[in-house]
């Protein structure tokens, strides 16, 4: 792919004359991070239509793990457009759909027997996992924890934690959702040590005295938090939880729609501490860049839906699902597993020695190629900064490296890397950010 950028990314005569287009007729609701168009995209560069050159910390938001121009899915997703766009799986089935849940239930843990439905977005996919959930059990309330991002519709909305931007002014929201606290170590009162142990025995208790486990369908959690912060939960507490809903009839639905295929260094975050989910929402990493989505599980609790129950007219599109099988094939040619383990290294080695140096950085964090570090205005208080966060961003975006930020308050940088990106262009992003410190 192109080489690393020379020119600094600076906002071209063309990107200018979309955006003025753009602003004329695409809902202001709709934000973007940069207000660079792009041309072309792959390898870990986006290139714009000025000739400008990214290097990309995005991956579009975790979506592209094996580029954004992946061999494997441009081949097998043309082949696809070629014999036929649609036909509804709910009217004429075809191979491919069958193929990606055939590969679903190979991949995610647990060896059990498992099914799948396939779907368009993450949201959708977490809907249809509560629809589910309810289906089984019979019962109707949905435990989620702090910091939890499950998506923008009506009932993921309500999933979700943060206000600002999501669930602002959209209300109400749908009921019988209930959140409980999340062991997250950096901000434990007492301590990283004791959040696993101590936050486990909260969210339990909370859930038996103000819900009652007798009328708890399904506990979701990401088993690495997104949106939230790249806040992975103290060990302990996922075992914790998981084995509190198997004791008491719950549906635990790991959300890996972040942190699934590969980004973390394994198949899915949950592996880290043998937790086997019940169901699992996979999304972003899945297709390449295609929009597809499902909802895995046990078979026994999948089929518990009446037929006709679960669908939707473009639910596991043959050209997502041919990306889908094109992105699983380079995942495993490319061992991208060990290529994120790989990213990790690299990344958090220097971050390490940029926080000697700054002292802003209070946590380094994250598993695979999904790493961040939240920003403080002194590490001894923890008190949170934003304004560091942004400013970081807007240096790096100026200097041509795309970075995104995160967190509840929004002082965490977030870096999802595609897990194809070559060492020497790792190590010029992080040039980059290391510079961007020095500025501000
Ligand atoms: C992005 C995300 C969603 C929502 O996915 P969409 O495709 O945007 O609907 C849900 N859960 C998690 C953990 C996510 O990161």
């Amino acid at each position: 792919m192109p080489e690393p950028p020379d020119a600094r990314c600076r906002r071209g005569p063309k990107s200018q004359e979309l955006q003025a287009r753009r602003t004329a007729t695409v809902a202001g609701g709709v934000g973007s991070v940069l207000p660079v168009f792009t041309a072309r995209a792959g390898g870990g560069i986006i290139e714009d239509v000025d000739g400008n050159r990214l290097i990309d910390f995005g991956s579009g938001i975790a979506v592209t793990s094996v580029g954004a121009s992946a061999e494997a899915v441009v081949r097998r997703a043309s082949a696809q457009l070629a014999d036929f766009t649609h036909t509804c799986f709910m009217v004429t089935p075809y191979e491919g759909y069958v193929e990606v849940c055939e590969a679903l239930a190979e991949l995610t843990p647990g060896d059990h027997a498992k099914k799948s439905a396939l779907f368009n977005s993450g949201a959708e996919a977490v809907e249809n996992a509560v629809k589910v959930a309810r289906s089984y059990t019979g019962r109707q309330a949905v435990v989620v924890f702090d910091h939890g991002y499950h998506g923008r519709t009506n009932l993921t909305m309500a999933l979700t934690a943060k206000n600002m931007p999501y669930k602002h002014g959209f209300g109400p929201f749908a009921p019988e959702v209930y959140r409980v606290p999340v062991a997250y170590g950096y901000r434990w009162p007492t301590g990283a040590e004791n959040a696993g142990a101590e936050a486990s025995a909260q969210a339990i208790d909370m859930i038996r005295k103000q819900v009652g486990a007798e009328n708890v369908a399904a506990i979701i959690i990401e088993p690495v938090l997104g949106e939230g912060g790249f806040i992975e939960p103290a060990k302990g507490f996922l075992p914790a939880i998981a084995d509190f809903a198997r004791d008491n009839g719950i549906v635990f639905v790991a959300d890996e729609i972040q942190s699934g295929f590969c980004r973390t260094g394994q198949w899915f975050a949950c592996e880290d501490e043998g937790v086997v989910p019940d169901l699992i929402t996979t999304a972003k990493g899945i297709a390449g860049g295609l929009p597809l989505a499902a909802v895995t599980g046990r078979a026994e609790i999948m089929d518990a839906v009446h037929s006709g129950g679960l669908g939707g007219t473009y639910g596991g599109n043959p050209v997502a699902c041919a990306g889908a099988l094109g992105a699983i094939e380079t995942m495993k040619e490319l061992d991208l597993n060990g290529r994120a383990r790989r990213i990790e290294e690299v990344m958090k080695g220097r971050l390490a020695t940029m926080q000697e140096k700054y002292p802003v950085i209070g946590d380094i964090r994250g598993r695979g190629a999904m790493v961040a570090i939240e920003l403080v205005k002194d590490p001894a208080s923890k008190e949170p900064n934003p304004e560091a966060a942004g400013a970081l961003a807007k240096a790096c975006h100026a200097e041509g490296l795309l970075v995104l930020t995160c967190g509840t308050y929004g002082n965490v940088l977030r870096f999802l890397p595609p897990l194809v990106i070559g060492e020497d262009l790792l190590n010029e992003g992080l040039d980059i950010l290391e510079q961007a410190f020095a500025g501000i």
